[in-house]
């Protein structure tokens, strides 16, 4: 599976970010996929052993901006 993030609707609230070592926030509290520049985020294909925790990080998401592939 992957993951997408759509930057534009993400409000850097971080919650994806407690709850899978996928996500992370920059120093300055942004999601740390912002650097790319683009409107949108899509991982690489993510192991199984961590599908779980992006699910979790996709419910916990309080804008619904990441959406998960299969
Ligand atoms: S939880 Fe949602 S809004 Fe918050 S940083 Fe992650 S993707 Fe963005």
């Amino acid at each position: 599976m992957r993951f997408v993030v759509d930057l534009k609707v993400c409000q850097d609230h971080g919650q994806c970010a407690y709850a899978a070592r996928a996500f992370s926030l920059t120093e300055d509290g942004r999601l740390a996929f912002r650097q790319q520049n683009a409107n949108v985020y899509e991982s690489a294909d993510v192991s199984d052993a961590e599908r779980d925790d992006v699910e979790e990080a996709a419910d916990a998401c309080p804008v619904q901006a990441i959406e998960i592939r299969d």
